[in-house]
């Protein structure tokens, strides 16, 4: 190369080479002469710069530019012409320009070579061709090139026949094994019309044409270069063979080679990419404009713009690597986000990249690859995160172990030593172990039982942990300080392991007990104390625990604990374990459910109940109490049962009293008036003298305030009995009696008064005699009572009729009306007291609704009945039933009613009727 740049520089052409951008970079010693510049002046400078094209005369100024012949290059490839420049000095030069573009394997427009031929000077000229084309034919020869002149051949017709070798370099006959002369149709590999059609579509008119031929016989590419020498009369033509075999094996190698690599780095997901100084145009593989969030194919058209896809934060460190990488032209690595400029989502890549500078061209080409690290990326933050996290929980830890109140030990499994202990542990032990080796420790401590036993090494909890891995809770032991005295502890042992299950280390947990064994022996005093009062209270206590049903609804109590005294009250032999509805089966679910929410730390509940099993009543108090941390309930009772009952009496009584009360006082008002006015007009006639003219009047007053008096009388009588039958004092004075001879004597001591009432009164008797057991007075009683409200409820002309029926053991005493009736509805009511049918003032007597109840009470005495019939309108029959039996008291002794004590009793009795 060497020798054809001198030969090159020595010709009598101007012969300038430029690159694309007709820079010169080749500039020989005629170009000099011709153009007056140096060649160090020239190279690297424009041709624009350097020859002005010259300005020859009108018209001229339209001679294309140097702009213009390069686009003429760039698309024709050649071209030949006169034209006119200006030399340094200024002087005017024609000369005659030959252009040729230089194009790379792709056919790229890489330069151009130019030749100026001074046409001023002819003469000048001819011998300067002539020593060109000398210099041109050493160049050929020595080249390694085949180069030959060929003729095409044709006959009259034009038809081309055969092609003869007019002239051929040695490279050639080595090539070929021909020499000049030799006529080439039989050597060549296809008919002659292949390589006539060849030429014909060639285009020759610019300059050489260029094309590729394979030799199918010697298997090799040959690239062609064909320029007309001559085609005036004979078709001659120059050919360049040269062999670029191995530049198209070497072509398809790399294009293998960049396809393998491609794939490879496909399917380790790396991307590549290659940036071109001379376009600033990155070309990037489809992975890579993936990678990068573009479409594949997409490239980036200056470096600027790939920058613009770095993340802020990232630029400068990205820029700083890649500008330092460029100026010393070595590789560069850089992990580095980019922001996906479709969908803003940001990706960490890792680039490798090298830089190469051009020796020839200075110019500095960038490749790399790169490859996706987001999911490492986050794999390391969160790594780190991890990490700072784990730094944050170590230090929070030691700063908990130092507050805790417990004493932490740490041993080092290995060196069997104390590797840690916290600020209580410091303080319980009195001094700090920390490095001290585990025996010396244990030796120092003089750990003992509670008992005061030794504790055997080999039963430490720490031990076990170092030596058998086994957890340890809650051994209680005691420790001797450093200051000499002894505390008891409780102390806990754990293991730690490493990943390969090896115990490193044995934690220990300790606590001062002391004040809890002075609260337990306290406790336990307590609980003493509570057991004796437990079992010798005279309540109640019982603990029970709720039984629920798969709803969680309560439906029983579990006895758990229960006093003496619960026996006793219940009757209920070891009742511990029984169920409360097996006491209490009648025991309502609500009940249960509101014991159980006082169970659960509900409001005390108190309450009394009766315990229908047992018929007794108790009053409850129920709180919450623990029992081995459970909720429990405790019920502490006591037998209310008397109480209970006197509190009914008693309300019974006041009851009573109220009603009484409430009843009596219109009765006791009504007597009282008609007294009261009847006194007034005795009064009034005694003012005027007048009471012997008014004598009846003043003896029917006297008789009605007489009846009023028996009303009062009857009135004070029953409320008396009542009280006394409510509080138990109405007592029977019996003796055997002729129950027959009693009803009879009065049937007929008022038959005058009923018939007087315009009644018929009817008596009749099944026996003449029967002895019974009664109280002849209050048996009196109770036939004056239902006579009188036969009367009372009769209508005039009416009948009763008193019988006696004999039954053997029990004797009937009938008393029966045709009076008004009484409704059915009324029938069992009426010996309550106070019951009245009729309430209004329009029946044809008073009462206080009291007569009947005593009428009652009296025959329950006699252990007796009463019971009534009666249909409305029709009348109604009372029935007493008496037992038949004597009581053993002598005859004699039997006291007889006085007569005029039955008519006061009559006419108190009778005293409510009307028109007495
Ligand atoms: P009272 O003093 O009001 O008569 P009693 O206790 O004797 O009170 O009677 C209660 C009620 O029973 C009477 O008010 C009356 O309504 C009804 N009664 C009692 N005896 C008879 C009867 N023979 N005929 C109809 N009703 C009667």
């Amino acid at each position: 190369m060497i020798e054809l740049s001198q030969l090159l520089a020595c010709t009598h052409d101007a012969l300038i080479a430029t690159d694309k951008d007709l820079v010169i970079t080749f500039w020989n010693d005629t170009a000099e002469a011709l153009f007056g510049w140096p060649e160090k002046a020239a190279l690297g400078r424009s041709l624009e710069e350097i020859i002005k094209i010259a300005v020859t005369g009108p018209g001229s100024e339209t001679d294309p530019k140097w702009g213009e012949y390069r686009k003429h290059l760039v698309e024709q490839g050649s071209y030949n012409r006169n034209a006119a420049f200006h030399s340094k000095d200024g002087r005017l030069i024609h000369a005659n320009v030959r252009a040729k573009a230089i194009r790379d394997e792709n056919n790229e427009f890489k330069g151009a070579a130019f030749s100026f031929l001074d046409t001023a000077n002819n003469k000048k000229t001819d011998q300067s061709v002539q020593t060109c084309v000398d210099c041109y034919r050493a160049l050929f020869d020595m080249v390694y090139e085949g180069f030959c002149v060929l003729e095409i051949m044709s006959d009259e017709q034009g038809k081309p026949f055969d092609i003869r070798i007019l002239g051929a370099n040695p490279a050639f006959n080595k090539l070929t094994g021909k020499i000049v002369g030799d006529l080439m149709k039989d050597f060549l590999e296809s008919p002659l019309d292949y390589y006539i059609g060849i030429y014909n579509r060639l285009d020759l008119k610019n300059g050489p044409a260029h094309f590729e031929y394979k030799s199918r016989s010697q298997d090799r590419y040959f690239d062609v270069f064909v320029y007309v020498i001559d085609n005036t009369k004979k078709i001659i033509l120059g050919v360049l063979f040269q062999d670029v075999t191995e530049c198209r094996q070497n072509e398809k190698l790399l294009g293998q080679y960049r396809e393998r690599l491609a794939a490879a780095m496909d399917a380790a997901h790396m991307a590549y990419w290659d940036w071109d100084p001379v376009s600033d145009r990155t070309i990037l593989s489809d992975t890579a404009s993936g990678l990068l969030g573009l479409r594949p194919g997409e490239t980036l058209d200056c470096s600027n713009e790939g920058s613009k896809l770095v993340h802020p934060d990232d630029v400068e460190h990205y820029r700083s690597i890649v500008l330092k990488a460029v100026d010393t032209g070595g590789n560069w690595h850089c992990e580095y986000r980019i922001i996906k400029p479709r969908n803003g989502e940001i990706a960490w890549l890792e680039e490798r990249a090298s830089t190469k500078k051009d020796p020839e061209t200075g110019m500095t080409y960038q490749s790399g690859i790169m490859w996706d690290i987001t999911d490492r990326k986050k794999d390391e933050i969160a790594l780190l995160q991890a990490k700072e996290q784990c730094e944050l929980d170590r230090k929070n830890l030691e700063a908990i172990m130092e507050v805790i109140p417990s004493g932490i030990l740490l041993i080092d499994a290995n060196e069997r030593k104390v590797c840690y202990m916290n600020r209580r542990a410091i303080e319980l032990y009195g001094c700090d172990f920390t490095d001290r080796v585990l025996k010396d420790h244990v030796k120092l401590l003089r750990l003992k039982k509670l008992d005061g036993t030794n504790y055997p090494v080999e039963e430490l909890p720490v031990y076990q942990s170092l030596v058998y891995g086994r957890e340890i809770r809650n051994r209680e032991m005691t420790i001797n300080r450093v200051d000499g005295t002894t505390i008891p502890i409780m102390a806990s042992s754990a293991p730690l392991f490493d990943s390969e299950g090896k115990i490193t280390t044995a934690i220990i947990i300790f606590d001062d007990i002391s004040e809890h064994k002075r609260t337990e022996s306290a406790l336990q005093e307590s609980e003493n104390k509570y057991h004796s009062l437990f079992s010798s209270m005279d309540e109640g206590l019982c603990i029970m625990e709720p039984v629920y049903d798969e709803f969680k609804k309560p439906i029983d109590f579990r006895l758990i604990d229960a006093n003496s005294a619960f026996e006793k009250l219940t009757g209920m032999k070891n009742p511990v374990g029984c169920m409360i509805r097996s006491l209490f089966p009648e025991v309502e679910d609500h009940w249960l459910i509101a014991m159980d929410v006082v169970a659960h730390g509900g409001k005390p509940l108190q309450c009394v109940k009766e315990a229908k099993r047992l018929g007794r009543w108790f009053s409850l108090s129920a709180f919450s109490v623990q029992t081995n941390g459970l909720d429990a309930l405790a019920v502490l009772f006591y037998d209310v049962t008397r109480e209970r009952v006197e509190r009914d009496e008693m309300a019974k009584l006041l009851k009573v009293q109220d009603e009484v009360f409430a009843n009596v006082s219109h009765e006791l008002k009504t007597p009282l008036s008609v007294i009261f006015s009847t006194i007034q007009l005795l009064e009034l006639y005694t003012q005027r003298g007048a009471l012997d003219a008014n004598r009846y009047s003043v003896y029917k007053s006297i008789k009605t305030i007489k009846q009023n008096c028996y009303r009062f009388t009857k009135l004070i009588n029953n409320i008396v009995d009542l009280s006394k039958i409510d509080s138990g004092f109405f007592k029977l004075n019996l003796s055997n009696e002729n129950i027959v001879d009693i009803i009879k004597n009065i049937v007929q001591s008022i038959a005058e008064y009923i018939s007087g009432k315009g009644l018929s009164v009817v008596f009749d008797t099944e026996v003449e005699e029967k002895l019974i057991a009664c109280d002849p007075a209050k048996i009196e009683r109770v036939i004056l009572n239902l006579i009188s409200n036969a009367i009372k409820f009769s209508n005039p002309l009416g009948t009763i009729s008193v019988m006696i029926s004999d039954h053997g053991d029990q004797v009937e005493i009938a008393v029966r009306d045709t009076g008004i009736g009484i409704e059915e509805k009324y029938l069992d009511a009426i010996f309550e007291r106070f019951n009245q049918v009729d309430k209004t003032l329009t029946r044809n007597a008073e009462g206080s609704g009291i007569g009947l109840s005593i009428v009652k009470s009296i025959v329950d005495l006699h252990n007796g009945s009463v019971s009534v019939e009666s249909k409305v309108g029709r009348g109604s029959t009372f029935r007493v039933y008496l037992p038949v039996r004597t009581v053993g008291q002598p005859k004699e002794q039997k006291q007889k009613i006085p007569s005029l004590n039955r008519v006061d009793m009559i006419n108190i009795e009778f005293s409510d009727i009307y028109y007495l």
